[in-house]
This record gives C-alpha cells, structure tokens and sequence, in this order.
C-alpha cells in the first residue's frame, strides 16, 4: 500500500483540486492507497471540507490536531498514522507533481528505500527564498557531518523501514529535513520542475524561514557553539601581544595619556562579542530544556477513520500513537 501524508492549515481554497487530482494519479496505479491528511490547527473550513470529502473518499483518512503545531510536528503525526508500505510526505498546494508518484514507486520497487525529489527548477520561487535557500543548505552542510541534499524538501518516497525509524527517533523539536537525511538508508534522487501554488498564498513568511534554519542548523550541528573557544583563543592572542607592546612603550616612552576613543571601540566590540556568543549558548541551552520536558512534538485532538465508520478520541500521549 502506498500513504500519501498532506499537512494542511488553512488550505480551504485547494483542497478539493489538490485531493482530487492525488487521487486520481493513486487509482490509475492500480495498487492499494490511503491518504493521511492532517489538520494543523486550520481556523477556516479546512476540517469540514475535509471530512465532507471522506465520505466519498474511503481511502481518506483524517487527523485532527489541537492546534496549530507548524508543519514539521503536523508531518510528523501524519507520517504516524501512515500504515503503507511506502510513504510519500506531499504539499496540500500541489507544488509537488503528483505525476513524480509513478516513477517514484519504480524506483521503490528496484530496492531503493529513499526515492528524493529534487526541484531542479525553482523559477516559481522567488529570487530571495532561492537565494537564502542555497546560503541554508552551504551552511548547514559545512558545519554538520550529514549530508542535507540540496533544494529536496520534504517531497520524498520513504520505505517503511525508513518511516518506522524517522518515528522511532525520541526528539520532540523535529527538523525533518534535518531527521530524513540523518537515519540515511539506499537513497536515489529525481528530477522536477517546482510548480506554482494552486491557490492561496505561502505559509512561510521570511521570519519563519530564518527560524527554520536555525531550528535546523542547531538540530543537526553544534559548531556555531564551538566557533566561541576558537575565536576566544584568537582574541586572547592577539590582546596578549598588544599588551605587551603597550607595556614596553609605557617604560619606555613613559605614560600616555589620551587613547579614549580606541578604549571605548573595542570595549563596544568584545560586549558585542560576548553577547553574540552568549546568544548562541542560549539557543542551545533553550533547545535543551525544552527537550528535557520531553513533551510530545503535537496533540491529536481526533482521528477520523472512514473505514471503522467511526470516530474516537485518542489519548493525549499522541506520540505513542506511532505503535498503535
Ligand atoms: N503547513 C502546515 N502548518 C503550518 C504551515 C504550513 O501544515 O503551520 C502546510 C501547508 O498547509 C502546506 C505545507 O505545509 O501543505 C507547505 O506550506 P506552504 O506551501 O505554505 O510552504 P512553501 O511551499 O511556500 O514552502
Ligand atoms: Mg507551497
């Protein structure tokens, strides 16, 4: 069986082309299919539609979040609830081609676990979001020993084995991209056109972007934290020689008087330095306890099960639901 895992929030709009057009791509397959869609806490008529559609839609299944928990805790509880034996992650506003699900499953079914998609055409996105997209991926591939595949989102054909353990990774703070490429696995890459959004507008404003890169740089790597020891070394070095210097001077020139100016320039420069650095600390420190709470990354408020023509409340330990 094939899951199609689509976070929504807010997605009233599309919806209904983007489930349609899925699903006819599924039943031309001719193998057994589900779609798992998630309620990220949308406030339009996101849910409604959506179970509207269930009724029509036996393969459709509905998980319901408390509240808006972002969409990397949404893919997660999706990918929870997915039972097929591979799983594809897809955006609601069909910027990922449903057409890439056929050869996706070729490739599946020659032995490779993880099936990438790569858009190698971005032209839809604007020149900011390519631009800070290509710094992301230099960086975080510099500092961490992961390899995260360059412009492949969450747009991927997983096997269950890879699904299984991605669910089986402890951490409640999850930057998926970041989790995909570290559990690793037989991994083989295709090519797209990234598509333009079908209807409404982007969910990821420019501040949002830039905390999902630091979520993700400091998910996967602890060297900004390390930076501090070497530039501490350097500053120290280059203080000592420059003490030194003004000591012989004073002996031998004696006292020297005026020097307010210099003073004052590089107190403002290491107070700045220290701050930066204790910034960075706190990023760390702020991850950690928040980890150590060691609460679950979303809540499910209700899951929609057509084919029980039923419905019932999951407990509020959702993570667990992964098992059940
Ligand atoms: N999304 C979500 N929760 C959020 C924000 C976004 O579930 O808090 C979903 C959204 O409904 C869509 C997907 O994440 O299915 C990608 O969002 P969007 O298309 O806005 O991002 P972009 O393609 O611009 O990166
Ligand atoms: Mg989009």
């Amino acid at each position: 069986m094939i899951s199609i895992v689509i976070p929504f929030f807010n997605e009233e709009e599309g919806l209904l082309h983007t489930l349609a057009t899925i699903s006819d791509t599924l039943r031309s397959l001719a193998r057994p299919w589900e779609i798992v869609a998630v309620n990220d806490g949308s406030t339009d008529k996101t849910l409604a539609i959506l179970l509207e559609q269930q009724r029509l839609m036996p393969e459709l299944l509905v998980v319901d979040l408390s509240r808006n928990f972002g969409k990397e805790a949404a893919l997660t509880a999706g990918l929870a609830h997915a039972s097929g034996d591979a799983i594809i992650p897809m955006d609601a506003d069909l910027q990922d081609p449903p057409e890439l699900i056929a050869p996706m499953i070729s490739k599946w079914e020659e032995g490779y676990e993880v099936v990438l998609a790569r858009r190698s055409d971005r032209s839809s996105d604007s020149v900011a979001k390519r631009l800070s997209a290509r710094w992301f991926y230099q960086a975080i591939n510099k500092m961490s020993e992961v390899n995260v595949p360059d412009n492949v989102g969450d747009f991927r054909l997983m096997d269950r084995l890879v699904v299984d353990t991605v669910m089986s990774l402890p951490e409640s703070r999850r930057f998926m991209k970041g989790i995909f490429a570290w559990v690793g696995f037989k991994t083989t890459t295709l090519n797209y056109k990234r598509a333009e959004r079908n209807s409404g507008s982007s969910k990821f404003n420019l501040w949002k972007l830039w905390n999902l890169a630091i979520e993700g740089i400091t998910s996967l790597s602890i060297t900004p934290l390390r930076i501090w020891s070497y530039l501490g070394f350097m500053v120290a070095s280059v203080s000592f020689i420059y003490a030194l210097y003004i000591v012989l001077r004073t002996l031998v020139y004696g006292i020297d008087v005026p020097g307010y100016a210099s003073l004052i320039t590089l107190f403002l420069f290491f107070s700045g330095l220290q701050l930066i650095g204790l910034g960075i600390m706190g990023e760390y420190l702020g991850r950690a306890y928040i980890e150590s709470k060691r609460r679950p990354p979303y809540i499910v408020r209700k899951l929609y099960l057509p084919r029980l023509k039923g419905e019932y409340i999951n407990h509020p330990r959702a993570f667990d639901a992964a098992s059940s």
